[in-house]
């Protein structure tokens, strides 16, 4: 969620952290701030809006400055607006603090505060925090800066990435990070901090990732100096070198990264298959798997927890593994998960799925899992992330940095993944004999390839339906098997960036209730491929046009059936049943797109959602 970027060096401060801040606009936010270190006191500006509302107000900043930082809020407490903005000053005006996530204790603290004659002019909980730090450095005059920041996280709890300027200490950067990310760029003679290496990597390719519990406290003269935040206990910065490339996360032409990242499908999951499935040798080779194929085949079960579109692909995996290695599976949203008492056993295994690996209930989820001793497989696309550490063994899906909010390739790559979990989990246990797996892995292969002709075949069509529906108030999307997960993300896409009211159905369901909604006003969608129920959805489209529903169907390339039927047509090449959702996925993905598009809507950055969704 949201944004931090710091800098010390001998560049302008001030267009570092703007770009920086710029670069982490993917993230989700309503307000924007930037503070610079001056001689004796800083210079702010913060505002309710956009980055570009931000440089608008503080253009004169430019070249002011060799130490500054700045954050995108996501608001936690406290409305969006100028006032409850980062950065936060302490009363005295020495002390800026920017924050991500949440002081928990703040009401007991501001009350404490209060007392002791503070004042706070902000509904934040982060102004608390900052006003803590000058508490400790007036009532502990030998303390000095670190000391006190360290000290004063050691009164709150919640979740944080902070990053803290104190006037007393020129060029001095107090880093800390506790469920929130955040990563240090170790330049030449320059440091960068940000909630994501992307603000710096065309600077540098050396990065430190921040562990939780940890603070740094960060000066030219001294370098990096890592802390336990508990006991103050010396770390040794653990260097990584980043693979990101700057191309990789700006727009190459595309009008949005959603576009770009649609279009990247055929890419990435190939990318996700790469040195996994070799189907000349007849093998799936997953490195993350193999040590522990024993533990997972003899599970009494696996449960997948994950939230939102991960918790779509979880569906989908469910009916991969059961389909295919025959365990039970049970598919979780980790928000439920995390807040009940769900019967987990050492004799479980718990597969977390999560785009950014930062998902905070997901990581509550999976913390709860860990302490019931169940095993846990991780499904991420950040390397690196918070999930992929805590994991006990995991696949990365190797998407690529995916930078619009709603979801495409890293969803792609999570069926992906889970198809080659199911496919290997079968062969292994007998439960698919060697021809059905070879039959199978042959067709996984072809799947880019499919991905690029349904991308091919189905652009312009999906932009011309699109454009007929932009002023729908509903849609429905219905689908069967395995593609009514698919149905599920369809209605979420749809949704998520138009605002258009969009629920997903099992098409059989239709007739529990849905069906009530249908006029001649009501667009559905309806997913039906060749195989899987296909005698079945026929009828139900017969019954959504007895009551002039208007169907687009997603249909296999050369349907007549349903596709005389229906309104409008999408083809799709034909695949095994299992796969379809991979492939069906994709113009449903441009649907939602076009549709956004042409409402004006900010497809990239849809309002009051955020990337990497680290509250709870
Ligand atoms: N809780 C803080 C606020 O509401 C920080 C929110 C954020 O992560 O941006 O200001």
């Amino acid at each position: 969620m949201c944004g931090i970027v710091g800098y010390t060096g001998f560049q302008d401060a001030y267009q570092v952290v703007i770009n920086g801040l710029r670069r982490l606009e993917y993230r989700g936010y309503d307000s924007a701030g930037v503070v610079l270190e001056q001689p004796h006191h800083f210079d702010v500006a913060k505002t309710k809006g956009k980055v570009d509302d931000l440089v608008a107000i503080s253009k004169d900043f430019v070249g002011r400055a060799h130490v500054g930082m700045g954050h995108t809020r996501w608001a936690t407490h406290g409305v969006p607006s100028d006032n409850n903005s980062h950065p936060h000053l302490s009363n005295n005006g020495k002390i800026a603090l920017v924050h991500n996530g949440i002081i928990e204790n703040y009401d007991v603290l501001k009350i404490m505060l209060t007392e002791k004659g503070f004042t706070f002019k902000s509904e934040t909980d982060t102004e608390v925090l900052v006003n803590l730090i000058q508490y400790f450095m007036d009532t502990h005059p030998e303390m000095d800066f670190p000391t006190a920041v360290r000290s004063a996280l050691n009164e709150v709890y919640g979740a944080y990435a902070i990053t803290v300027l104190h006037d007393d200490f020129p060029g001095v950067l107090v880093v800390a990070r506790l469920g929130s990310p955040l990563a240090i760029g170790l330049g030449n003679n320059e440091y960068f901090i940000a909630s994501d290496a992307s603000p710096f990597v065309e600077f540098t390719k050396e990065a430190v990732y921040l562990e939780e519990g940890h603070m740094a406290t960060i000066s030219l003269e001294k370098g990096v100096d890592i802390r336990n935040i508990k006991d103050n206990v010396k770390i040794t910065p653990q260097i990584q070198e980043l693979k990101l490339s700057l191309e990789q996360i700006e727009k190459g032409g595309y009008e949005h990264f959603m576009l770009k990242e649609i279009f990247e499908q055929p890419k990435s999951i190939l990318d996700t298959l790469r040195g996994r499935l070799l189907v000349d040798e007849g093998i799936i080779k997953m490195a993350g798997i193999w040590d522990h194929l024993e533990r997972i085949n003899q599970a009494q079960k696996i449960t997948i927890i994950a939230c939102g579109t991960s918790w779509h692909a979880g569906l989908i995996g469910e009916y991969l593994i059961e389909e295919f290695a025959r365990i039970p599976v049970e598919v979780e949203y980790a928000s439920e998960f995390r807040y009940r008492n769900p019967i987990i056993t050492e004799k479980d295994i718990v597969i977390a799925i999560s785009q950014s690996g930062e998902t905070a209930d997901t990581m509550a989820a999976i913390k709860m899992a860990k302490e019931k001793g169940a095993f846990i497989y991780g499904i991420c696309n950040v390397v690196d992330s918070s999930i992929a550490r805590i994991t006990d063994a995991g696949s990365y899906t190797h998407a690529g940095p995916e930078i619009g909010v709603a979801s495409t390739k890293a969803f792609t790559a999570q069926l992906t993944i889970l198809a080659l979990i199911a496919l290997k989990l079968g062969k292994h246990n007998g439960h698919l004999s060697n021809q059905e797996f070879m039959r199978l892995i042959t067709e996984l292969d072809t799947i880019p390839q499919k991905v690029e002709e349904v991308l091919e075949g189905t652009h312009q069509i999906t932009k011309e339906i699109a454009r007929k529906f932009v002023d729908a108030q509903n849609f429905l999307y219905l689908g069967r098997g395995y593609n009514f997960p698919a149905a599920l993300e369809g209605a979420l896409k749809l949704k998520e960036i138009s605002y258009i009211h969009a629920e997903g159905y099992p098409a059989a369901e239709m007739k529990h209730g849905p069906i009530a909604l249908i006029d001649e006003n009501m667009p559905i969608v309806i997913i039906a491929p060749k195989q899987g129920h296909y005698d079945k959805i026929v009828s139900n489209v017969q019954e959504i046009k007895a009551r002039k529903g208007k169907v687009i169907a997603v249909v296999n390339r050369g349907d007549t059936q349903v596709a005389d039927m229906a309104d409008y047509v999408i083809e799709f090449p034909e695949t095994s049943e299992c796969f379809s959702p991979i492939v069906a996925s994709v113009p449903l993905q441009l649907l939602a797109y076009y549709i956004a598009v042409f409402r004006g809507a900010n497809v990239d950055q849809p309002r009051n959602l955020a990337k990497s969704v680290t509250v709870e």
